[in-house]
């Protein structure tokens, strides 16, 4: 089935794409192979390289399935998936960046992003800049000759600032830097960074695509300009992933659509409700009309997905662990993306910019598949602890 041309919906993508039944006897999915070597039939096959796999580092009919499918959602020239989310944001990084570039990064960056710049990068040599995600076409003042990167991420995470990616894009390319954007909370079906310019999108696919919150893996897409130097800083680094981890991530793929419309509907109303407790100062999701982003959200998204941040009314430390210590459904628990519900307490230390002027602590959650009144209920009890603290 030919699934890769645009005219295709985007859930019988989500279907079929990265599926050859016809290669694999019939069968619906694709084999897991477990593979280091590959034979070839003679000498001069083996000088020339030319079969279709040649070690298992560089692809195997698994890893194909995957960066297949994700190719056909992200309109992509190639994707290569890789142990985690993490390495999807250090991969490409290293394959792009130079000593003595200049690399501009969002303050509202998933944290070890930020970790990995500030250590790795900087003693490799990389100059680092951070910048206000609300920053839009002003990032054009803070290109210089030297800045081969910029690096968003939208919304961001915790504080899910939404960034004007075209603008950004567009300021970017006109000076000949490349744009990378970690679009792991909307995914493809909720915003397609190479539709609006971006040129390598990378996701945490540990989170909605796997969405069971027992595999860890992360996919890069390039465009037609980026991939060949993605695909050789890939294979130079080694950073292949096990069979096992990428078939349950495709396994995970085929279900994605639902699921995310199920967590979009179930945070969009905990959202919403939340507005209205007195015990709630603001609520931090870009789909609700209060949000300073919601414009740009509604031009660019065509959905939300099922993680926020919430503000207490006041209070600091011992109000935001009394709230999460009396929750009894969500889990406190890193990540999201899975189908249970988790609560995390945010920090904002190590920011510079987008530190905002909140009116209490803050606390992520990510909303599961759970029955939304046994969510609320649990919230009411957080709220309640937090009250009494
Ligand atoms: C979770 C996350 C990652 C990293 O994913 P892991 O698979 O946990 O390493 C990267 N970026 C964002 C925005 C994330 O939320």
């Amino acid at each position: 089935m030919a699934t890769d041309g645009s005219k295709i919906g985007i859930n019988t993508r989500l279907a079929h794409s990265g599926n050859n039944p016809r290669d694999y006897f019939g069968f619906v999915n694709p084999p897991v192979v477990h593979a280091s070597t590959v034979l070839y039939p003679d000498a001069a096959a083996m000088a020339s390289r030319s079969q279709k796999y040649t070690y298992g580092t560089r692809g195997t009919p698994t890893v194909d399935a995957l960066t297949l499918a994700v190719d056909a959602l992200e309109g992509s020239a190639g994707t290569i998936a890789v142990p985690s989310g993490l390495a999807a944001v250090t991969i490409p990084l290293l394959t792009f960046v130079s000593a003595g570039d200049h690399l501009l990064i969002v303050d509202s960056v998933y944290h070890p992003t930020r970790n990995f710049a500030d250590t790795m990068l900087k003693r490799l040599g990389v100059e680092i800049e951070y910048y206000d995600p609300r920053i839009g076409a002003g990032i054009a003042a803070l290109i210089k000759p030297n800045t081969t990167v910029v690096f968003t991420e939208s919304p961001g995470s915790n504080t899910y600032e939404v960034q004007d990616i075209p603008a950004i894009v567009t300021a970017a390319h006109a000076a000949g830097a490349i744009v990378m954007m970690d679009n792991t909370w909307a995914t493809p079906l909720y915003f397609k960074p190479l539709d609006h310019g971006v040129d390598i999108s990378i996701h945490a696919a540990t989170k909605y695509p796997a969405g069971h919150s027992d595999v860890l893996l992360g996919t890069v897409s390039a465009n037609e300009a980026c991939w060949k130097k993605l695909y050789e800083g890939f294979c130079t680094l080694g950073c292949c992933s096990g069979p096992d981890d990428v078939y349950q991530v495709l396994r995970g793929l085929r279900t994605m659509g639902v699921r995310l419309e199920h967590h979009q509907k179930s945070a969009l109303e905990i959202a919403h409700w939340l507005e209205q407790q007195p015990g709630v100062a603001e609520v931090l999701h870009p789909a609700l009309p209060s949000h300073p982003d919601h414009a740009l959200w509604k031009r660019d998204f065509c959905g939300s997905s099922g993680v926020f941040s919430i503000v207490l009314k006041g209070g600091g430390q011992r109000e935001q662990h009394a709230f999460l210590d009396a929750l009894r459904i969500f889990g406190l628990g890193y990540s999201w993306g899975g189908y249970e519900s988790l609560a995390v307490p945010v920090f904002l230390g190590d920011r510079t910019i987008a530190k905002g002027s909140y009116a209490g602590p803050l606390i992520r959650l990510q909303i599961g598949l759970e029955d939304v009144a046994d969510l609320k209920a649990d919230i009411q009890r957080g709220l309640k602890a937090a009250a009494e603290a």
